[in-house]
């Protein structure tokens, strides 16, 4: 087989993700992946503007991680996690709850993000009904929320702009509110705890930025209110963590900017640095308490085949092993300054609605209609991998990347948004 082969047999019989296979530019083949930069078969390289779907937080390829995943697979590469336990899971369960805050020390693994969310959904609704509260079942999610694909994480996700409006009428109905962000918005917002937390199990947000719903932000101030209305309501916080944790947004995790802890949080993305799927879904001590009993029903029963995976605990514990030793957090602060200092002025852009920066996340939303599909192959041509959806052109690179790379990044999408002005303009 030439080195291309592959690709033409095997695009007949791939099924792609949020793709319409029908229209979509055909994908671009990969063959190799280094530092900031995805190199093609053809010979390109490209920048990685959004480190693979928020995960290569230490670029690619980094020497360190994939020896601790080179040495794991010689001695352990993957053992079931019922009964039996290894020491990269335990070591990895006790880092993080170390570095987590308050008493957020029990830490059950998935494998997907998704998944995780599930898990928190089902700590918290039975950490009520294994204290009698049956009608404790509803969450509470805020609009722009994304939270997984899979069915009960879907009906948490913005009904009008989030992608699963098609399975409404399969989903369990959950309750949708606004963030508090002005007074008459906090008010609101504890009216609905208020009136509903017989029925509430749980409110479950992403921290300072929600993500694949529009990279939408807000501030400390909102998750402290989000906070302590819950505190006051006797309902649980879940915190989505999975974009947001390691780093992104500033501090190692979001919550930390309000100096609060959720009773529930969730983490993926990021925790084995975009090398090996792998997910934790961390209680505080009192959720993990109300499974405790002389009753084997108030078990949480639960438990993926791949939990816990060797191979991706070990790449997790060498993740954090770069962020204790790089100075990762002072590598998001640079990227944040340059981004506000080459990316804000894209404000004066025809059909450039907003620019929003926090830690090392860049974002434009654009008004009106926007051609994906040609953007996507603009920035591609331009030696640059940028994948907008809905209306928001944005960046969340490697923490390691070069000064002159997120130049070459931001000078891209000014390029692009610039070209898409003038033909609006025509
Ligand atoms: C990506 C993401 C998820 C889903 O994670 P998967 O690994 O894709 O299942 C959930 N919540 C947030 C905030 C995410 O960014």
């Amino acid at each position: 087989m030439n080195s291309t082969d592959w690709l033409d047999a095997g695009l007949e019989h791939i099924w792609l993700p949020y793709t319409q296979m029908a229209t979509a530019n055909p994908p671009l083949p990969v063959v190799s992946t280094e530092g900031c930069r995805i190199r093609l078969a053809d010979g390109r390289s490209l920048i990685d503007g959004i480190s693979s779907w928020w995960t290569a937080c230490h670029g690619y390829n980094d020497a360190h991680i994939r020896t601790a995943i080179v040495h794991q697979i010689e001695r352990l590469p993957h053992v079931m996690f019922a009964g039996l336990v290894h020491e990269p899971a335990l070591t990895l369960a006790k880092r993080l709850a170390d570095l987590l805050p308050g008493d957020l020390e029990r830490v059950f693994f998935t494998e997907s993000g998704s998944v995780s969310v599930e898990v928190a959904l089902k700590m918290a609704i039975q950490y009520w009904r294994n204290q009698g509260q049956t009608e404790r079942t509803r969450i509470i999610y805020f609009r722009h929320g994304y939270h997984g694909d899979t069915f009960a994480t879907m009906a948490l996700c913005d009904p009008e702009e989030g992608m699963h409006a098609l399975f409404a009428d399969s989903m369990p109905s959950q309750i949708m509110a606004e963030l508090p962000i002005t007074p008459e918005m906090t008010a609101a917002f504890a009216r609905v705890l208020n009136t509903q937390a017989a029925r509430v199990a749980a409110v479950i947000v992403e921290p300072l930025v929600q993500g694949a719903g529009g990279m939408k932000m807000h501030d400390a101030e909102c998750l402290r209110t989000i906070a302590s209305t819950c505190r006051a309501n006797d309902t649980l916080l879940i915190c989505d963590e999975i974009m947001t944790g390691f780093g992104r947004t500033g501090t190692l995790f979001a919550c930390e900017a309000a100096g609060i802890v959720p009773d529930i949080i969730c983490l993926s993305k990021a925790l084995t640095g975009g090398t090996l799927p792998l997910a934790a879904t961390v209680a505080r001590k009192h959720i993990f308490e109300a499974f405790l009993g002389d009753d084997p029903g108030m078990a949480l029963m639960h438990g993926p085949t791949y939990m816990a995976n060797p191979l991706a605990c070990a790449a997790a514990n060498a993740s954090l092993d770069l962020f204790e030793r790089k100075p990762r957090l002072e590598q998001v602060a640079a990227i944040e300054q340059q981004l506000s200092a080459e990316l804000s002025s894209c404000r004066e852009i025809a059909g450039v609605a907003d620019v929003r920066i926090k830690g090392a996340i860049g974002a434009v939303e654009l008004s009106g209609a926007i051609d994906l599909n040609g953007l996507r192959q603009r920035f591609a041509e331009l030696g640059v991998w940028i994948r907008p959806f809905g209306n928001v052109v944005y960046l969340m690179p490697p923490f390691v990347i070069h000064e002159a790379e997120l130049s070459t990044l931001c000078a891209a999408i000014h390029q692009v948004l610039g070209e898409r002005a003038a033909t609006l303009a025509n």
